[in-house]
């Protein structure tokens, strides 16, 4: 972090900001005195600095951090990259691909077992299904609740696919793990649900993390940070999409995104190219993309009955649909040198 102090500050003001600066954070403070103006640069750990309150101060001219503010989350105090591995032994990340398939939202016991037996067969390794679904509307379905879960319990029962399901409420962590929820999605508008996201930091369980509608990545990481810091280092980073000024798609894939977390987070990164282009027929060759940027996996949406769908019908593949993407998504990875089996 480098502070520009003002003119007009003295030898004294500029020696006792320092000294405070050191004493509180625990830093160091290498001064350079110019003619103009005095610098000063912080070194040490100052990701828990608040840059607003130095900014605050009388004396400061201009503050900018040279360091990025994530610590647990930052490549660069955890060179090796994480892999999530499920007690069944599947993983995400480690140079393979996962791939996670599932409905949009749990509709029934036969929609959701039948979806798991193709999905599985098509070689996808995890099942996603919502019970709890966030929706623009409060008169659109809003998910078969804790019905959902027992129904996805049941699919794994059937099918043995660890399943993925969105949290929306710090209250609804105990009716989860009761369940046997395999990973706790939070959904893009919950990425800054930072209550929610502490409590995650406090559980034993992996958190697919979406990317905001509208956020940085330097947000998705510091919202990653949310719940390592709470113990919990289990986070996968996913790619949704963004809101931009584009209508053909839901979504703007944001590709770049895959290579620049994975350049500054060790955690893997997951991609979901139903969400970012809201469109059936596109979501082969954005995950091909996505494939070609070095993504650890992707979530794709299948329904048995994509026009009968609760939600998101438009962009959900059939299951034979899913069986050839499936099938050119592996045959991808495996010509970019990634281990699939
Ligand atoms: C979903 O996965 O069904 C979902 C609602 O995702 P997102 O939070 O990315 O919109
Ligand atoms: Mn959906």
């Amino acid at each position: 972090m480098i502070i520009v102090l003002k003119q007009e500050c003295t030898p004294e003001q500029a020696r006792s900001f320092s000294e405070t600066l050191e004493h509180e954070y625990g830093i160091r403070v290498n001064t350079w005195v110019g003619t103009q103006s005095t610098v000063l640069g912080l070194i040490g750990d100052t990701s828990v600095i608040d840059i607003d309150s130095i900014a605050a101060q009388d004396i400061v001219e201009s503050v900018k951090r040279v360091q990025e503010p994530y610590k647990k989350a930052n490549r660069k105090f955890h060179p090796d990259s994480t892999v999530v591995t499920l007690p069944g032994g599947q993983k995400i990340g480690g140079g393979g691909l996962a791939l996670i398939a599932g409905p949009c939202s749990v509709e029934s016991e036969a929609q959701i077992c039948a979806v798991a037996e193709r999905v599985k067969a098509a070689g996808a390794q995890f099942l996603r299904g919502g019970a709890f679904k966030p929706r623009t509307s409060p008169y659109s379905f809003q998910g078969l609740k804790a019905e959902g879960l027992k129904l996805l319990k049941k699919a794994k029962e059937k099918t043995g696919l660890p399943f993925v399901t969105e949290i929306m409420d710090v209250r609804h962590i105990d009716l989860f793990l009761e369940n046997g929820v395999d990973i706790f999605q939070v959904g893009a508008r919950n990425m800054q649900n930072f209550e929610l996201l502490k409590e995650l930091g406090k559980i034993d369980r992996p958190i697919l993390l979406k990317r905001g509608l509208s956020s940085t990545l330097e947000e998705l990481l510091m919202s990653a940070e949310y719940i390592m810091s709470g113990g919990n280092d289990r986070v996968i980073l996913c790619e949704r999409g963004i809101r931009t000024y584009e209508t053909y798609t839901r979504n703007t894939l944001d590709i770049s995104a895959i290579p620049i977390l994975k350049k500054h987070s060790h955690l893997p990164v997951v991609v979901d190219p139903s969400h970012a282009s809201g469109i059936a027929w596109l979501v082969e060759p954005l995950a091909l993309a996505a494939v070609a940027a070095g993504a650890d996996g992707l979530i794709i949406e299948v329904h048995n009955n994509p026009a009968k769908a609760l939600s998101d019908g438009a962009q959900s593949l059939t299951p034979d649909q899913f069986d050839k993407v499936a099938a050119n998504l592996r045959a991808a990875a495996a010509a970019f040198g990634r281990t699939v089996d």
